[in-house]
């Protein structure tokens, strides 16, 4: 069995990473590229180690094999961030486990130089990102659910459920940890009152449940949302289902650009983090406002282009396909075994239209995942939340009382950290920021910018 071939209930390498009574140094919750870029900082701080100590460290991930945003690998869609931002490139650019290194092994190097681009396919990353991920010696224990964290005898105990297909489970155990690693993403939001059913689904599973339809009698889908994955789906939709209309509604007048601007692309920095962390509150409300739109319900300009071209061609024809509902919200949906039907009612009260759709795609976006639910009774977590947002040091770890504060959060931080904190754009150093924490090593030097000249240099207060 090849490694790529280890999926569910299987750990690389069965107790390379447990010591004799179990306990592991780091104990990393979900194997996506946060804590998979993590894994590869563990390992290659270990090699550096040679003959000391080296971290014993294990993963678990939910999923029965790696897989990175795989219900929306459409066809085409590419990257919002330069490769250069890979797992590794910018804390450790001679790393192995470099983007250009997996093209030089694919035996893609020159010809991907020759597409003169930064920004890969999707598909392309998440080819990268599992043969990164297959590269891993450290244990990753798959279709493992990491549900309770609780502190017992001196050391974290996390309890982990085997599932089968997401849900079901057939196994609980529990590990013992002095570090927890919590790398597990964010969920997806359906609006309120919508339920999910075979017809209506966040577009995350897009690929998958659209193999799954049961039938399609009306040759008709609805696109809820605006953001750059809304224009996505309905772009495919269009092309993939060449007699298919594609109804998009959102709130907005329009689909607006995101700003992909070099200036302000430099929130996506790695000190960009430090300034956002130290900014009094008011001023981190206005960065996020200011800001939003470089990666939230803001779409690629040439995508937008391209969908009202479209919409535009067909009204020259006369045969419509592609429509946009603006400034309209979903008033009525109800789910039958053969359809969806929906009223869309416009938010300026000038009337409704009632759809029957094959099926009915949200693009409605994220929130994190719910820490605060993660802690055991065991735990004091009564100082570690501000409403429902993580208190969160400059380092990752998680505020706690009691208890040594050794839970890190590997994302989900965008109130404290800043807007890369949902993003590819910072994994590599944040990573080697909190395994500097937990060891007081520095895994390797980030990249830094160039200094300005002395003359220009701001006076730290
Ligand atoms: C369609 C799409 C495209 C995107 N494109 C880009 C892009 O081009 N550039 C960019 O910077 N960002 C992009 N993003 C943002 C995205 O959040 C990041 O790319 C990236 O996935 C963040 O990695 P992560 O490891 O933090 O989270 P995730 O990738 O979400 O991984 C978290 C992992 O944790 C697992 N998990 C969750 N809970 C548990 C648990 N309790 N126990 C065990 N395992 C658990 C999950 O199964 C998952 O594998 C995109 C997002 C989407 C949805």
């Amino acid at each position: 069995m090849t490694k790529d071939e280890l999926t569910e209930g299987d750990d690389r390498r069965p107790g390379s990473g447990d010591r004799a009574d179990g306990e592991v140094d780091i104990l990393g919750i979900g194997f996506g590229p946060s804590n998979l870029s993590l894994a590869i900082a563990i390992e290659e701080l270990n090699d550096r180690r040679r003959a000391g100590r080296r971290l014993t460290a294990r993963f678990v991930d939910v999923r029965r094999r790696f897989g990175w945003h795989d219900g929306m690998l459409l066809p085409g869609a590419t990257m919002q961030i330069s490769f250069l931002k890979d797992l590794v490139s910018p804390r450790t650019p001679t790393s192995p486990f470099t983007f250009l290194n997996y093209l030089h092994e694919q035996g893609r190097y020159f010809d991907f130089i020759n597409l003169k681009t930064f920004f890969p396919t999707r598909r392309e990353f998440h080819g990268y990102l599992s043969w990164a991920a297959s590269r891993i010696d450290l244990p990753v224990s798959y279709g493992t659910r990491a549900t309770r964290i609780d502190w017992s005898g001196g050391r974290f105990e996390v309890t982990l459920e085997s599932v089968v297909d997401g849900s079901e489970v057939t196994k609980v155990t529990k590990v013992a940890a002095r570090h927890v690693v919590i790398g597990s993403g964010s969920r997806p939001v359906l609006p309120e009152g919508i339920a999910p059913g075979a017809r209506v689904f966040h577009n995350h599973q897009l690929l998958n449940r659209l193999a799954e339809l049961p039938s399609r009698p009306h040759g008709r889908f609805l696109v809820v949302g605006s953001g750059q994955s809304a224009a996505e789906v309905a772009a495919y939709l269009h092309d993939s289902y060449p007699a298919a209309e594609v109804h998009a509604s959102f709130r907005r007048y329009g689909y607006t650009p995101s700003d992909d601007t070099p200036y302000a692309n430099r929130i996506f920095d790695p000190e960009a983090v430090d300034e956002f962390y130290t900014a009094p509150p008011e001023l981190k409300r206005e960065l996020l406002d200011h800001h939003w739109q470089t990666n939230y319900s803001a779409v690629d300009a040439d995508l937008i282009k391209d969908l009202y071209r479209r919409e535009y061609d067909e009204s020259t024809r006369g045969v419509r396909r592609l429509i946009v509902h603006r400034v309209t919200g979903i008033e009525r949906l109800s789910e039958a075994s053969d359809g969806v039907t929906v009223t869309i009612r416009d938010l300026g009260n000038r009337g409704s239209t009632t759809l029957d759709v094959d099926a009915a795609v949200f693009a409605t976006g994220f929130r994190s995942a719910d820490t605060r639910s993660m802690l055991g009774p065991s735990i004091d977590g009564s100082s570690s939340f501000e409403g429902d947002l993580p208190i969160v040091e400059r380092d990752y770890r998680l505020r706690l009382r009691g208890v040594p504060e050794r839970i890190f959060l590997n994302g989900g931080v965008l109130h404290s950290h800043g807007l890369t904190s949902s993003l590819l754009s910072n994994v590599a150093v944040r990573a080697a920021d909190i395994l500097r924490a937990i060891t007081g090593e520095q895994p390797d030097h980030p990249a830094t910018r160039q200094r300005l000249p002395a003359a220009i240099r701001t006076d730290p207060r």
